[in-house]
């Protein structure tokens, strides 16, 4: 096993990480990236690209190259599995402080969305909780189910290789498997900047954060991309229940809430075919939306005021799901296969 172990104390240096072709993990402290090995016996007939496929690993001209030279002298003719061999597999994983212990190991399973640039930002946070529901007697802060759903997505994302900036970050809450998630009031923008109450300053350091993040991807990245959770309610009497929803204020976004949509619309048409969805996508002149460079998306989980959203959103696996699904349609659309 070999680690190399990067310790960056500001941000500038998260960008060796760049340097050496992982994503960048743009957490404040501490930020491991691990290569591990792990081992495996080929399959009768087996290859090597189908035995890197097998154990996770995306077999490219890299990788058969890693795997090969990991394993020199145990492959016939420098290229043939031996069924009664155990080889070393290359096995990449970062280490994210900022997930949690239980979750802060990520692996890297493949490159699909290498070159992609995501803006995950947990609505709210900081001295703002954002909305606040009522749910068996306990207050359900919007900023803490909005962060949570955040770092799954951010989670996933990373998985297969997409360079992921966590915009609120909570040093101590990482991702939760906790029904009621309480109020606190630590979360600071990424760098370890303070997040004010006023809306209107918060907005610009937040858009000047990632602008500038934006100006340096720009050259190399394939798309960027805001993502930004809410769980908002509607001031109504009696408050509606709110399907996963998209604001958006471009065409681009448009086109990227669309992928979306329509994924978490096939997702539920398969798993829960009698339920419906009505998710819609809003067209909104938002500062919010104007202020990054980036294609920015705001999406609403539900509404945290609504019982059967306040249900659907405190269980964790659901949480879980629900960043799944968006990531699956971020996935689409870097892919070319969105709508
Ligand atoms: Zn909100």
């Amino acid at each position: 096993m070999m680690t190399n172990r990067l310790i960056s104390a500001c941000l500038s240096t998260l960008f060796l990480l760049g340097a050496l072709s992982f994503p960048a993990s743009p957490v404040f402290g501490q930020v491991d990236v691990e290569t591990a090995t792990i081992e495996v016996r080929p399959k009768p007939g087996e290859g090597i690209w189908s035995l890197l496929r097998r154990s996770g690993v995306e077999p490219t001209t890299a990788s058969i190259a890693e795997f090969k030279s990991l394993n020199a002298g145990k492959l016939r003719n420098g290229i043939e599995l031996r069924r009664d061999v155990t080889y070393r597999v290359p096995s990449r994983s970062l280490h994210v402080p900022l997930f949690g212990a239980e979750y802060a190991t990520v692996p890297l399973k493949s490159d699909q969305l290498k070159g992609h640039v995501y803006y995950i930002v947990g609505g709210h946070g900081g001295p703002d909780p954002g909305t606040l529901g009522k749910y068996d007697g306990k207050t359900i802060p919007e900023d803490e189910i909005a962060y949570d759903t955040a770092l799954r997505l951010a989670r996933e994302l990373m998985i297969d290789g997409a360079t992921v900036y966590v915009v609120v970050q909570d040093p101590d809450d990482g991702i939760r498997d906790d029904r009621y998630l309480p109020v606190d009031r630590d979360e600071v923008y990424m760098g370890n900047r303070t997040i004010v109450l006023n809306q209107a300053s918060r907005l610009r350091t937040r858009a000047a954060i990632i602008n500038k993040l934006y100006a340096e991807h720009r050259k190399t990245a394939k798309s960027q991309q805001v993502i930004s959770l809410h769980v908002d309610s509607y001031g109504m009497k009696a408050e509606p229940q709110v399907d996963v929803h998209f604001i958006v204020g471009s065409r681009s976004g448009k086109s990227l809430a669309q992928a979306i949509r329509s994924t978490v619309e096939e997702k539920y048409r398969y798993y829960q075919p009698d339920r419906g969805y009505e998710g819609q996508i809003k067209m909104r002149n938002l500062m919010i939306l104007r202020e990054t460079k980036p294609t920015a998306i705001l999406i609403e989980l539900g509404n945290i005021r609504h019982k059967g959203d306040q249900h659907r959103l405190i269980k964790p696996s659901n949480r879980q799901t629900l960043a799944e699904w968006i990531k699956e349609g971020l996935s689409r659309q870097a892919t070319g296969q969105g709508v």
